[in-house]
């Protein structure tokens, strides 16, 4: 097998990159399409489901798609400083890339708010963390009016070579599938990713490279769905901290991206995006954070709807070791501790 160069190189010509742009890459992209049989038979009527699987990109996220063109385009630019609000993953991938890169990484979390791995990354990749007293929206304000009056750049997904790296995972799908999904189910935070999916669709439509365009489903969850309100959520609330975001930055464009494909969105409860967590692990094998099965929860609750025999993607953006905290919590696990350290116990124990 071919060594993979990370995405700007396997889809360069897709890309706005020049022989002249200094490509920092940790080889993100190429994650593994893997079909959910389990999920597949609760819809029936031989629909095919595959999960995207972008947890295992290099910091465990698929905001790796978007920083390695982001920081590859901010160094091109001669930036020394990139800043960034995030929930946890876009800090940590920010953090990776920039430091990379030889840049400082400033990251505005929301106190209290992020994931125990996320947090590790951002201070292990040496990023300089500053966790406020407000939530992500209010970070995301601070950031813009920084990056705005100060020689620092912002990576959040309002910067556009964010989107440009993360459309290959459309790419990915058609290249794997030979032809878009039918369905294109996925979480909505800030809605940057099901902008970058429509538009990898898009283009890969037009060059010929898909017979097919997909219907883009985006889900998000009960406590935090501005999109599917369509309101601006002053309190957002969730244990899927990854979507846990008011007012989305690509409200337009997701709703574009949605007239355009007729697709739709759909709120879900904690609850049923727990369900679908402990269904990946439990009956997959497949550990995804909660807001990554948001998407396989939002397909379960749409699954009427599915068409016959259709093939179906839900897009798992994260990898489930960033949320340790949420895991230990919510399983169905048998779980037996303080046992005597003896043969009879744990026989006993296992039921002989
Ligand atoms: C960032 C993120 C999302 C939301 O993506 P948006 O582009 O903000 O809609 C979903 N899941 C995970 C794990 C994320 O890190």
């Amino acid at each position: 097998m071919q060594d993979w160069p990370g995405l700007i190189e396997a889809y360069r010509t897709w890309l706005p990159v020049s022989n002249s742009t200094p490509v920092v890459t940790l080889r993100e992209g190429a994650t593994p399409l893997i079909p959910v049989p389990s999920i597949a038979e609760r819809i029936g009527k031989g629909v095919k489901v595959y999960v995207k699987y972008d947890g295992l990109n290099p910091t465990g996220s698929f905001k790796d798609r978007g920083m390695t063109m982001a920081i590859s385009k901010a160094k091109e630019a001669g930036c020394e400083a990139v800043i960034c609000a995030s929930t946890g993953n876009t800090s940590a991938a920010a953090a990776a890339y920039a430091r990379r890169a030889g840049m400082r990484a400033f990251v505005l979390i929301p106190d209290g708010y992020v994931a125990q791995g996320k947090l590790a990354q951002a201070l292990v990749y040496g990023a300089e963390v500053l966790a406020i007293r407000g939530n992500f929206d209010t970070a995301l304000d601070i950031v813009r009016e920084v990056s705005d009056q100060y020689p620092v750049t912002l990576v959040n997904s309002v910067n556009p070579y964010r989107l440009q790296g993360q459309k290959t995972a459309a790419f990915e799908l058609i290249d794997a599938l030979g032809d878009a999904p039918d369905w294109l189910c996925i979480p909505m935070g800030n809605a940057g990713n099901i902008t970058a999916y429509w538009m990898g669709f898009q283009e890969y439509h037009q060059a010929g490279r898909s017979r097919t365009l997909p219907r883009m489903m985006g889900f998000q969850a009960s406590g935090s769905a501005p999109l599917v309100n369509e309101t601006t959520v002053t309190d957002p609330e969730t244990i899927a901290t990854a979507i846990r975001i008011g007012n989305p930055v690509n409200r337009e464009k997701a709703i574009a991206a949605r007239a355009a494909s007729n697709g739709a969105f759909l709120d879900v409860t904690d609850e049923e995006i727990l369900q679908a967590y402990k269904l990946l692990g439990g009956e997959e094998g497949i550990f995804c954070e909660p807001a990554s099965a948001a998407s396989v929860a939002g397909l379960l609750k749409r699954k009427d709807e599915v068409p016959t025999g259709a093939t179906v993607v839900c897009v798992l953006t994260g990898n489930g070791l960033k949320d340790p905290d949420c895991a230990i919590n919510n399983n169905d696990a048998a779980f037996h501790t303080d046992l005597n350290p003896d043969l009879g116990t744990v026989a006993k124990v296992m039921g002989f």
